[in-house]
């Protein structure tokens, strides 16, 4: 089947899906992004991922686009053209295209978007659920602004080809003191060697996960214990359970971490319980 990408206001076939050499997102990573799961045909967490886009744009001086109904029909559209029933939406938009300068272009130029959507397999992604995976952990490189959600994601790439080239599915920043900052794309959390629940509070220099909030009110309704405070590499290495969360992967068990054996080596209890309940709540989703 063919795919259709959206681009700055027209559906065109994926293979011709093109902007223009000098888009600021192109030259200089000067753009912001969002990702939806799509979850049997709904997009999961809409508003949340809706809210941090504003946030992201007004944080960066890039104006608002387009409303965001137009922009909702736009995201479900692109779904709907491409058959998407699981798999992903990416939203992508730019500070738009001018002559290449490091200065912001100027006043009136438009923003870019671009949208596209693509399946994944659900019986894999299910499979990886079912065994749990392994992570890695690399140094945290990056700037000092990670709660924005921009396209310049150069640490983040290097440091998950780092794990798959160790066969692992994800890598873990680590920060200067030895504590887990998250993961290159996703919010990592474990259930330490007391019980409790833990995930880096976003005080730090870290994304403010969407799906990291709907598993904390998840946590909440179930009243697991939860103690939101970093913790470090040989804290996780000991810990009882260890998953990471993001839209696409949703509750994702690592049951390995730089080949250390966490707990027995399968997904434990807590994980599955917050993967079986994100994914209740997202078959019901919004839209
Ligand atoms: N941290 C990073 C660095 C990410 O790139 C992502 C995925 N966008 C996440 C966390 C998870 O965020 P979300 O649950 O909103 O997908």
């Amino acid at each position: 089947m063919s795919r259709v990408a959206y681009v700055n206001g027209t559906y065109v076939p994926h293979g011709q899906a093109v902007v223009h050499v000098e888009d600021r997102g192109f030259q200089f990573a000067d753009g912001v992004y969002e990702v939806w799961s799509v979850f049997d045909g709904k997009l999961a967490d809409f508003d949340g991922h809706m809210t941090r886009l504003a946030r992201s744009l007004t944080e960066l001086r890039i104006a608002i686009p387009m409303t965001r109904d137009a922009l909702t029909r736009v995201l479900k559209e692109t779904v709907r053209r491409n058959r998407v029933r699981n798999g992903i939406v990416y939203l992508q938009v730019t500070r738009g295209t001018a002559r290449r300068d490091h200065p912001f272009p100027p006043e009136g130029t438009p923003p870019s978007v671009i949208v596209t959507a693509r399946s994944m397999s659900a019986v894999k992604a299910e499979a990886q659920a079912d065994r749990g995976v392994a992570v890695i952990t690399q140094p945290d490189i990056r700037w000092g602004r990670c709660d924005i959600k921009t396209v310049g994601l150069l640490p983040n790439i290097l440091a998950k080809q780092a794990a798959r080239e160790r066969g692992a599915y994800e890598a873990w920043f680590v920060d200067d003191m030895g504590l887990v900052t998250e993961g290159s794309s996703t919010n990592a959390w474990i259930v330490d060697e007391h019980g409790r629940l833990r995930t880096r509070d976003t005080q730090a220099n870290i994304l403010r996960g969407i799906t990291r909030a709907a598993i904390l009110a998840l946590v909440e309704q179930e009243k697991i214990e939860l103690d939101e405070r970093p913790f470090s590499v040989d804290e996780a290495k000991r810990a009882r359970e260890a998953f990471f969360t993001a839209a696409g992967a949703f509750v994702m068990p690592a049951v390995s971490i730089d080949g250390t054996t966490i707990g027995d080596g399968t997904p434990g209890p807590v994980t599955r319980k917050l993967r079986t309940l994100y994914l209740d709540q997202a078959k019901r989703g919004a839209i």
